[in-house]
């Protein structure tokens, strides 16, 4: 391995086991980038999440550069991780972003207009007060799911005398392996319009005086590992830009979507490499890359590209304790602080999280344990008949990959107050969302 592959695959892993000292060898510590574990849950308590800046922009960069032979924006998909300060990093990185919600967008708008500018607008049911939202702050791209949607676009566009830039989400019926919950390019699904009835929805758009055809876009699901399916998808978007353009319209943009997916199993944590290394990344993402503008070359279109967990997921750590352990007999269970309000995604889509220790004491041994949080239901837990190096009570756990689409799917079920949120750069840990109170909980109630 060379030596810049080697560096930035550093930064790349966002957590890595090191050694606690020379002389106690035996002993490894996880770290995110300069600061222990331990320490970021002893100064800011658990549950936590944890993201490292560094890991977050070389992931950025990597994506970046893979589609480096077409003029291209990547428009970082907020919905996965819309914490501020996050969008802050990436925008100074001359990200654009994807947004779902005219919530999504304020969000942007108090980054800066420039940064709305280059961002687009996507989601099956935009209401009119968030279209009007976003024609005041003049945004890239409407995402338009519907010919509803289209009417009421053009309604807006049209009261307020600006003209709105469109595409049209198209739904390319083709299926991607994935969880069915966030498969979303099939015929069945509620997403986008049907390619066979693209071609008429644009004229209809392209007669509206205030909506202006610019692009076509499309999104078959999430946490898609094979890249096949993104090139069945470019395809069929690649020969319907030429019909369009036939027809008259300027198709200007491309915008692929997200999806793609992040390997959530690191068989070997004791390998400083092994957590993610920038090679397995840089590979994955221009085999993407490759998919996606293989059927666009001819075609001179600039397109966008809405990644949100590839590029957030192994950036962020949601760090717990255990606080009991139980034993009924057949089954052993950790029962730790945090719990599927926290972090809904095994409860929600059976997702797997490789859960680590904090310290990491070799020859410790292993056992098979269910990790679960204090939730009265069945359904919160993180991890069922997991091998897990042996634990005590108080001791601390990290669930790896939890960047994307965990702090924003939390919930404060049971009343339980929302986590903090640290962002790690080197030794520095800020606090970018301090932790929920209760009273925080209470405030809005009569
Ligand atoms: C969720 C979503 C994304 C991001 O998907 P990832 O799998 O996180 O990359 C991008 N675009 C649209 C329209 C989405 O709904």
């Amino acid at each position: 391995m060379n030596r810049t592959a080697d560096s930035s695959s550093k930064t790349l892993s966002a957590f890595q086991y090191r050694n606690a000292s020379s002389r106690r060898t035996e002993r490894k510590r996880l770290y995110c980038e300069g600061v222990t574990v331990a320490d970021l849950a002893k100064r800011f308590g658990t549950p936590l999440y944890v993201y490292s800046a560094s890991a977050i922009r070389a992931r950025f960069r990597i994506f970046d550069r893979a589609f480096k032979g077409i003029p291209h924006t990547i428009c970082y998909s907020v919905k996965a991780n819309s914490n501020r300060s996050v969008l802050r990093l990436l925008a100074a990185l001359r990200s654009g972003f994807d947004v779902v919600s005219g919530g999504e967008l304020e969000r942007l708008v108090r980054i800066s207009r420039k940064t709305a500018a280059k961002s687009v607008f996507s989601g099956v049911g935009k209401t009119p007060a968030e279209m009007r939202a976003a024609l005041k702050t003049g945004i890239l791209l409407f995402n338009m799911e519907s010919e509803a949607e289209l009417h009421a676009l053009a309604a807006c566009a049209e009261g307020m005398k600006k003209v709105a830039p469109v595409a049209l989400r198209v739904n390319p019926d083709v299926p991607a392996e994935t969880h069915p919950y966030i498969s979303t390019g099939l015929h069945q699904h509620k997403f986008g319009v049907p390619m066979q009835r693209a071609r008429e929805l644009y004229a209809q758009a392209a007669k509206y005086k205030y909506l202006r055809v610019a692009g076509i876009s499309v999104h078959i699901g999430s946490q898609i590992r094979d890249v096949k399916p993104f090139t069945a998808a470019m395809e069929h978007v690649a020969a319907l830009v030429r019909e369009l353009r036939e027809d008259g319209h300027t198709i200007r943009y491309v915008d692929a979507g997200g999806g793609l997916g992040i390997s959530y199993q690191h068989p070997d944590l004791s390998d400083e490499n092994s957590i993610s290394s920038a090679e397995d990344f840089a590979a994955q993402v221009n085999q993407y890359a490759e998919a996606v503008m293989g059927p666009l070359r001819s075609l001179k279109v600039h397109l966008l590209l809405e990644p949100g967990r590839s590029i957030i997921a192994p950036a962020g750590a949601l760090l717990t304790r255990v606080i009991y352990q139980k034993n009924n007999g057949t089954k052993k269970f950790l029962i730790v602080d945090a719990a599927m309000n926290d972090l809904i995604r095994p409860s929600l889509y059976s997702a797997y999280h490789e859960i680590v220790p904090a310290e990491l004491k070799e020859h410790t041994p292993t056992e098979k344990v269910d990790v679960v949080g204090p939730i009265c239901e069945t359904g919160d837990f993180f991890a069922r008949d997991r091998e897990l190096p042996a634990s005590e009570e108080g001791d601390l756990l990290a669930l790896l990959d939890a960047g994307a689409y965990g702090m924003v799917l939390t919930t404060n079920y049971n009343t339980r107050p929302s986590p903090a949120e640290i962002l790690v750069e080197g030794k520095s840990a800020k606090v970018v969302r301090r932790r929920q109170t209760v009273s925080d909980l209470m405030r809005l109630e009569r």
